[in-house]
């Protein structure tokens, strides 16, 4: 490619400087050989040797500005504008390059992500030049704190990663504690005379003693960063010795699994659909998409990897496989009736996680208003202010939302109250045990009016024989689903 541009650059320079060249000795020659030139042509004499110049110096001008703005197009490719720090692009060929460099050079390396901790409330109560001031003010302390060669990047937001080439857990150890050392002591100041000062979380891990290849070092870091946040911020987490044994046999089979099929190795994420039927008339209303992992010889429900998936923090990258490769069916097959989404709270908070499913909903050209998001509160959610947030938002934008498994948790009626829901999904456990339960009766014949009156929609899931269907119908409930009706398929429609 460089070469490309050199020899561009010659052809075309060369041929400026040929007509220059061809000018300038016209002009001497026509001088030289007419002595008595007409007033006239020596009046165009003149202008050919003051013009003679110009072609060869304009293009010279031209290829400047040409350099210069590629070289600034390829700089923002692989730098973050804001921070000109590299971005999660370069970040993710860094470290790939890294790990080949440390397994061919026999040294370790450390990978450290960092998260600014409650950058949320900066950004809300002061803005966002504010917060982006902080963002750019860290990319400084984070660029002095760790040593030349090593390469620190913004990830996504306030996230911000490090890799740090010929580097153990005591160098790591060091340079976290100096990056946070260094963010406690700066304050930004506003033009008020107030002062913002903030603290950072650190997950680290070291290649090649707690992972053997660079998705599986990020995962490690990314939980440390979490055990960082959960045991108070402002805190750094390595793996212990201890940690590493018990990792190492939690990296078992459904983790690995998991890995394996985000990674399309010899297994992957598949959506299945299953009907939910308008109990009034019987028609097929809508589909819940459900993960599976196909594998060459067997097809592995959800329930067998999402908690792992979960704990591992791989949720929001297979939700997001799940949907694009759903929808891609949803083109496929022209389907353009509703379709109910698993959406873990886990994956919602996740900061990129947002515009990154809104831009498959723009690439395949779904309406935001066939689309119901279910949620449940099988994962405690910490920040339920900022899941409320997610969900308001999306609901502006013309998405609908479930609550799933309403009644198994225990904040049920909380998560009725504080998110504006458009269906109930009653959990399985009540109704399967309808027919011959009467407090299961009463439980599900009290949900379905307290939703009609909130003018709520009620879906029973689990609907497994007739005499269920029968039980669910005169309880009130609109819409039902569950092996009676059909099975998850990997057919839609
Ligand atoms: P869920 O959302 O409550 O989904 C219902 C589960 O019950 C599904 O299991 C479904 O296959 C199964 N099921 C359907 N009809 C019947 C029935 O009549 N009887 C019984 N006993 N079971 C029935 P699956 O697919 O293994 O999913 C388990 C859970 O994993 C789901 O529970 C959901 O919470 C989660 N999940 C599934 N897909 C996704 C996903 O794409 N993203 C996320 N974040 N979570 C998912
Ligand atoms: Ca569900
Ligand atoms: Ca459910």
């Amino acid at each position: 490619m460089a070469l490309d541009r050199k020899k561009i650059r010659a052809l075309i320079i060369g041929g400026a400087a040929a007509v220059s060249f061809f000018m300038a000795i016209s002009a001497v020659l026509l001088l030289a050989l007419h002595r008595d030139l007409t007033p006239a042509l020596k009046v165009l004499v003149l202008a050919l040797i003051v013009i003679a110049p110009f072609p060869v110096v304009s293009t010279v001008l031209l290829f400047k500005e040409l350099l210069k703005s590629t070289t600034e197009a390829e700089r923002f490719a692989t730098r973050d504008p804001l921070t000109n720090l590299y971005n999660q692009h370069t970040f993710w060929d860094l470290l790939q390059y890294e790990t080949q460099r440390s397994k061919r050079q026999e040294y370790k390396f450390t990978l450290l992500l960092i998260d600014i901790d409650n950058f949320k409330v900066v950004n809300d109560r002061y803005g966002h030049e504010v917060g982006d001031q902080f963002l750019k003010d860290f990319s400084v302390i984070l660029r002095s704190a760790v040593r030349k060669g090593d390469i620190p990047a913004r990830y996504a937001g306030d996230d911000f990663t490090a890799i740090l080439p010929v580097c153990d857990e005591e160098q790591a150890f060091i340079v976290a504690r100096r990056i946070r050392d260094s963010l406690r002591e700066h304050s930004l100041v506003l033009n008020d005379g107030s002062e913002i000062q903030q603290t950072a979380s650190i997950g680290v891990a070291v290649f090649p003693n707690h992972a053997q290849d660079a998705q599986d070092l990020f995962l490690i870091a990314e939980s440390m960063l979490r055990q960082a946040k959960t045991s108070g911020k402002d805190n750094a987490a390595f793996p212990s010795e201890r940690d590493n044994i018990e990792r190492l046999k939690n990296l078992g089979d459904k983790n690995i699994m998991v890995l394996d099929a985000l990674r399309r190795r010899n297994m992957r994420i598949v959506p299945y659909f299953q009907p939910i039927m308008n109990i009034k008339d019987r028609s097929v209303a809508a589909y819940e998409v459900l993960t599976r992992i196909q594998t060459p010889d067997r097809v592995i429900p959800a329930a067998d990897f999402i908690e792992a998936a979960e704990n591992m923090g791989a949720i929001g990258r297979i939700d997001y496989q799940l949907i694009e490769q759903a929808f891609a069916i949803v083109r496929q097959k022209n389907f353009s009736g509703t379709l109910f989404l698993n959406l873990s709270p886990k994956a919602m908070v996740i900061a990129d996680f947002l515009p990154t499913v809104r831009s498959l909903f723009r690439t395949y050209g779904i309406q935001p208003g066939t689309m119901v998001f279910e949620i449940t509160e099988r994962d405690t959610v910490k920040n339920m202010s900022l899941l409320e947030h997610f969900v308001r938002t999306l609901k502006d934008e013309g998405f609908r939302f479930a609550i799933d498994d309403f009644g198994a948790g225990y904040s049920s009626f909380q998560y009725l109250k504080t998110f504006p829901v458009d269906f109930l999904k009653v959990d399985g456990d009540f109704i399967r045990t309808m027919p011959g339960g009467t407090v299961a009766k009463e439980i599900v014949t009290s949900i379905a009016s307290l939703a009609n009156r909130l003018q709520i929609k009620t879906i029973a899931e689990f609907v497994e024989t007739e005499a269920i269907l029968g039980e669910v119908e005169s309880a009130g409930i609109h819409y039902a689903q569950g092996y009676y009706i059909q099975h998850p398929s990997p057919d839609l429609g």
